[in-house]
């Protein structure tokens, strides 16, 4: 894709996109119904634009906003239970300002760190198709290539893990996929010279049952910085 020059001017574009109709037709009848707890809140509605420093060394790639969380407040993990969880650690490893995201307007500043999602609309049942994700990718393309600054990209999830892949089989850098597993922890070495870190995503079903506690995910983050550089 031609593109955006600038991040902002891509957020502006990816605010505007309309190329899933099950998608902003799920995101609009969300933010019309809404739920009881969020009766005041006038819902974002649609697809969330990235979020962070533009001089970002680390990417964290997550999977697709959710229902009542960014679909609602329009900014990447804040407002629902994944948010709750990473944003804490995020300040732990010193990438967020503050621990808690409630909102586009909390004053959260991020340093060093860049949050982006492979689908940009929320998906009914948090699942995105193939196609929708296919839809987003050239999304991620021209993101990453306006992150100059780029080392580092942290995978929330399997999907993420494998969006990641699939934008390196793009341009035509990603000789061997099937080498690349995706498990918590592990560190690959791209072709372009960035460093993938697989972390399981941190949901309500990951962190409740204790498959990803605080501790690995600081870890992932704390080892993202020491790859960085930073
Ligand atoms: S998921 Fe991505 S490609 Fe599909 S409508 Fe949303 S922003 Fe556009």
């Amino acid at each position: 894709m031609a593109g955006p020059a600038t991040l902002q001017a891509l957020n502006a574009r990816i605010v505007a996109c309309n190329l899933c109709p099950r998608l902003r037709a799920h995101c609009v009848e969300i933010a019309q119904k809404r739920r009881r707890a969020y009766a005041d809140w006038q819902y974002w509605g649609r697809p969330v634009p990235s979020f962070g420093d533009p001089e970002a060394r680390v990417l964290a790639l997550g999977l697709a906003p959710g229902a009542h969380g960014s679909n609602r407040t329009g900014r990447p993990f804040t407002g629902d239970g994944s948010g709750d969880f990473l944003y804490p650690v995020l300040h732990a490893a010193g990438f967020a300002s503050q621990p808690t995201a409630t909102s586009r307007d909390d004053g959260m500043k991020l340093n060093g760190l860049w949050i982006a999602s492979v689908g940009r609309c929320a998906p009914p049942g948090n699942k995105p198709t193939p196609e929708e994700l296919r839809n987003c990718a050239p999304w991620l393309d021209v993101e990453m290539r306006l992150l100059k600054e780029l080392r580092v990209v942290v995978c929330l999830g399997r999907i993420a893990f494998d969006g990641l892949l699939a934008h390196e089989s793009r341009l035509g850098r990603m000789p061997k996929r099937a080498t690349y597993v995706f498990a918590h922890g592990t560190e690959y070495n791209l072709p372009d010279g960035l460093i993938a870190i697989a972390s399981y995503h941190p949901s309500l079903q990951n962190t409740n049952t204790g498959k990803l506690t605080r501790a690995m995910l600081l870890s992932v983050f704390k080892r993202a910085r020491q790859l960085a550089g930073l």
